[in-house]
């Protein structure tokens, strides 16, 4: 029998009407074989980490179920990032999706293509936020949710009524 991980990845997008971006792939989620998605956090919108000259960013998380081990579920996701026109230019640029694993439930992993939990959770609010919309209880690196949302409250996110 297939076991079920329950998984966080994080949307971002600040180019072709991100929000639509974003619903968009949240509906391919959806329809990605062995994958499920049980919940949406709310939208937010924040400025562009490095390069200033470009749009600010709206973010989400969504929770998954799904019996992808993160190897094939980054290989889904990066699909769908292709499947919307992302075309890597610089770094922390623009892009119209960007999808991360942020948690993988019992999975802490460190190599080239992957690490989990994602390496800058703890130091964007932008993820910290949505992510403790869905999971408050979630201990990353050690310490809980609120030692993180803490150290990073200096950083403006604006939640979006929609
Ligand atoms: P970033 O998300 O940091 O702006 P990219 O989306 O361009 O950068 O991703 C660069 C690489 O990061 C990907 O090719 C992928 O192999 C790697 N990566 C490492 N850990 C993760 C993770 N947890 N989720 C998504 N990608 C990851
Ligand atoms: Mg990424």
């Amino acid at each position: 029998m297939k076991r079920f991980h329950r998984v966080f990845v994080g949307l971002g997008s600040n180019l072709e009407d991100p929000i639509n971006q974003l619903d968009t792939a949240i509906d391919s989620l959806q329809r990605t074989p062995e994958v499920s998605v049980l919940a949406v956090s709310g939208y937010y919108r924040s400025s562009p980490v490095g390069p200033q000259d470009q749009d600010d960013f709206i973010n989400a998380v969504v929770e998954l179920s799904t019996s992808l081990e993160p190897e094939a579920l980054l290989t889904a996701l990066q699909a769908i990032e292709h499947q919307q026109g992302r075309v890597r230019e610089r770094h922390w640029g623009p892009r119209t999706l960007d999808l991360d694993i942020l948690y993988y439930e019992g999975i802490t992993r460190d190599t080239d293509t992957l690490s989990i939990p994602h390496p800058r959770l703890t130091e964007r609010a932008f993820v910290l936020i949505p992510l403790y919309d869905l999971a408050p209880e979630l201990v990353i690196a050690g310490q809980p949710m609120e030692h993180w949302l803490e150290k990073t409250d200096d950083q403006t996110v604006e939640h979006l009524s929609l």
